[in-house]
């Protein structure tokens, strides 16, 4: 019998083939042509420039695979597939993108996820079969992000350049080492969710905090396009209530608030970029400090 390729071999070859977008934004995959065109669209927003511009000099590569947003994450992490959760992935995924460690050679993939994770912070993976707590280096990983834009016909009130803004947030959060792992009862979003604001903000009762931060930023850009539908929650699609969907309200509750005075430490130069965008109606980094 032919000895069988291992997976991550293939996938390294696959990943070999990205194209430069800009920056160090890559593109791979079947697909690569309509990312460049949302890629190009984003550019096209105040918003989506402050998140780019903040991406391309993070220091680290960050490729955009069109293609694979079907594989499971045993597949990236070299392990053997769990044939069950295939069905559930599958449906799972049809309104979803996500954002992967990309490993390096010699180096695995969850040492890789560690690498993106805050240090004090752990992140769960596998070592030699076993569920292990890996420990956060913070020092940032490249990272890969799986969105295909065939899936994002008909996602809730979300269009696909939303969807790809809000994965490029989790990318930029890994490439800086700042994800923060905490699970949150009822999100979908395993492993890797960031912090826990759960039970303290309102409106975002079952969302980790690095979800919170990626709806809230993709929240700004859709005002910037004058959608006033907001989204306000990740385990669930529902709209932002109207009273809140300001940001002066918004800032009143003070979970909210120390959240994004939290995300300003972390992330200064986002959000200065952010904070000067006054013009847009729903912003509440730009009102922060006014
Ligand atoms: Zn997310």
């Amino acid at each position: 019998m032919a000895d069988r390729i291992p997976y991550e071999n293939t996938l390294a070859a696959y990943w070999e083939q990205r194209r430069r977008w800009e920056g160090n934004i890559s593109v791979v995959g079947r697909q690569s042509q309509a990312v460049v065109g949302d890629l190009n669209r984003l550019k096209t927003f105040k918003t989506g420039r402050a998140l780019l511009s903040c991406v391309q000099v993070c220091g680290k590569e960050i490729l955009i695979d069109t293609d694979s947003e079907t594989l499971s994450e045993s597949q990236y992490s070299g392990e053997k597939p769990v044939p069950k959760l295939e069905p559930k992935l599958a449906s799972t995924l049809s309104c979803n993108a996500r954002v992967v460690a990309w490993p390096r050679k010699g180096v695995d993939y969850w040492s890789t996820n560690a690498d993106g994770t805050a240090v004090g912070s752990t992140v769960a993976g596998r070592s030699n079969g076993r569920l292990t707590e890996f420990p956060g280096t913070g020092k940032g990983m490249r990272a890969a992000v799986l969105y295909a834009p065939s899936r994002f016909q008909n996602c809730f009130i979300l269009t696909r350049v939303d969807a790809l803004f809000h994965e490029l947030v989790h990318a930029y959060r890994a490439a800086r080492g700042h994800i923060t792992s905490c699970r949150v009862e009822g999100d979908d979003y395993e492993g890797v969710a960031e912090g826990c604001v759960a039970g303290q903000i309102p409106h975002f009762q079952r969302t980790g905090m690095g979800e919170f931060y990626a709806i809230v930023l993709t929240n700004v850009l859709r005002s910037e396009r004058g959608d006033t539908r907001l989204r306000g929650s990740h385990a669930s699609h529902i709209v932002l209530p109207e009273e809140v969907a300001d940001s002066q309200a918004f800032l009143a509750n003070t979970a909210q608030k120390n959240a994004l005075l939290r995300f300003a430490a972390e992330e200064p130069l986002l959000f200065r970029k952010l904070a000067v965008l006054k013009e847009i109606p729903f912003n509440p980094f730009a009102a922060l400090f006014s």
